[in-house]
């Protein structure tokens, strides 16, 4: 049966150039498109670990051979993004520092990485007119209004307080000293670039907000599969503990509130916005589920319970253990406190995909 979009127009096979192909989100998405969709894919990364098993080995083709090509770059410093963005209909940009371990300890390294090094494929789409889907983040939202009542207030259970809305909720970082919000920051400013190049140039643009997107690949093991002193994301910050047998640490006490979503129902919702360009334009997309939200010591609780059951080991004598953000991440660091997405806008213009979530 031939594809078709949600209005029901046939979907005519596209050239997409993924910058960041070779990631956790990337590696998914290219999945994605090979087994599911007509679509080429110019996967553009320094590294290619992640999406290996998708590249063609000389000896067997795979059922999408020709479908995906890896060109190994980086968008720093090399003169052919340009030609592989005008080779493209669509350009994906992916490519980041995006662990917060690193936002206060190499917030030079983040800003240009979110902001100064994302210019020119933002720049390349507009003058040549091609469509470009742009991933931020749930962090340019920053802290809740809620988050500056009084703890005993009853208006920090209103959602009016708390539910980040893209085309309402203001954007509340900490002062310049609070390095942490220099990816939040330079992620704010790429996006109003990106907004700007929409208004004044024509560019057309999808911007996807992603609350914490979770699965297979995400990160690394410090000292299995990266450096054995980097600090990835919770997801793998808690692994590591459990399988090293140590307590796992909860920053600041873990009182701080995450919704997570599984990477592959997130990914439907990328499929959505690539497919339906007539809907996704001109739009700024939470992708989260506001359904399943937890504390960090929450999840902590979780994964020990899960980790027994799998492993058949019993739980250590002290699973868990408190630690300050300063002794964890250094100066500079701070967090948000909440993060649940306002649905409202996806829903109504790529339904089909919340429906099933919700
Ligand atoms: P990731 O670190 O796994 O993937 C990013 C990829 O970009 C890496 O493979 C990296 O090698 C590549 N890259 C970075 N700089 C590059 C450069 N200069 N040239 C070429 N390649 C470069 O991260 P991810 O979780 O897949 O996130 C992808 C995007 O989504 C990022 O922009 C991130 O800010 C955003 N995001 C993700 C989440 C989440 O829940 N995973 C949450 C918020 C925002
Ligand atoms: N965190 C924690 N212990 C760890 C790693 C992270 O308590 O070992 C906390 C961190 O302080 C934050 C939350 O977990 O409150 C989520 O952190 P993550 O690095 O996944 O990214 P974020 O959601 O803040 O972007």
């Amino acid at each position: 049966m031939a594809r078709v979009d949600l209005d029901g127009n046939p979907i005519k096979p596209l050239t997409i150039c993924m910058i960041g192909a070779g990631g956790f989100i990337g590696s998914h998405l290219c999945e994605k498109l090979m087994s599911e969709t007509p679509h080429t894919v110019l996967a553009l990364d320094v590294y290619s670990d992640k999406i290996k098993h998708l590249l063609d080995p000389a000896d067997s083709p795979l059922p999408w051979a020709g479908r995906i090509t890896f060109h190994r770059l980086n968008i720093k410093h090399d003169s052919r993004l340009e030609g592989l963005i005008k080779m493209a209909d669509l350009t994906i940009n992916l490519a980041a520092i995006c662990t917060p371990a690193d936002y206060n300890t190499r917030p030079l390294d983040t800003i240009y990485s979110n902001f100064i090094d994302a210019l020119p494929v933002v720049k390349y789409c507009s003058e040549n007119n091609k469509r470009l889907i742009h991933f931020s983040t749930c962090e340019v939202y920053g802290k809740t209004i809620g988050a500056f009542l009084p703890k005993d207030s009853p208006l920090r259970k209103d959602p009016a307080y708390y539910v980040l809305k893209e085309d309402e909720s203001p954007c509340i970082f900490g002062s310049i000293e609070k390095q942490r919000w220099s990816y939040a920051c330079a992620k704010q400013l790429i996006e109003r670039l990106i907004f700007a190049e929409g208004a004044e140039n024509g560019l057309e643009f999808t911007i996807v907000r992603p609350f914490n997107w979770i699965g297979p690949r995400m990160d690394f093991i410090p000292g299995i599969d990266g450096p054995s002193e980097g600090v990835p994301r919770v997801l793998a910050c808690f692994s590591n503990n459990l399988l090293r047998g140590e307590p796992l640490k909860l920053v600041d006490g873990g009182q701080s509130q995450r919704t997570f979503i599984y990477i592959k129902d997130a990914i439907e919702a990328v499929l959505l916005m690539i497919e339906n360009p007539a809907r996704a334009n001109g739009h700024i997309f939470n992708v989260g589920n506001p359904n399943n939200e937890v504390t960090v010591r929450q999840l902590a609780e979780i994964m020990i319970q899960v980790y027994s059951k799998v492993s058949g080991e019993q739980t250590a004598e002290t699973p868990t253990i408190d630690v300050s953000s300063k002794e964890f991440y250094g100066e500079g660091y701070d967090d948000s406190d909440k993060r649940i997405p306002d649905m409202t806008i996806i829903n109504k213009q790529l339904g089909r995909f919340t429906q099933s979530l919700i």
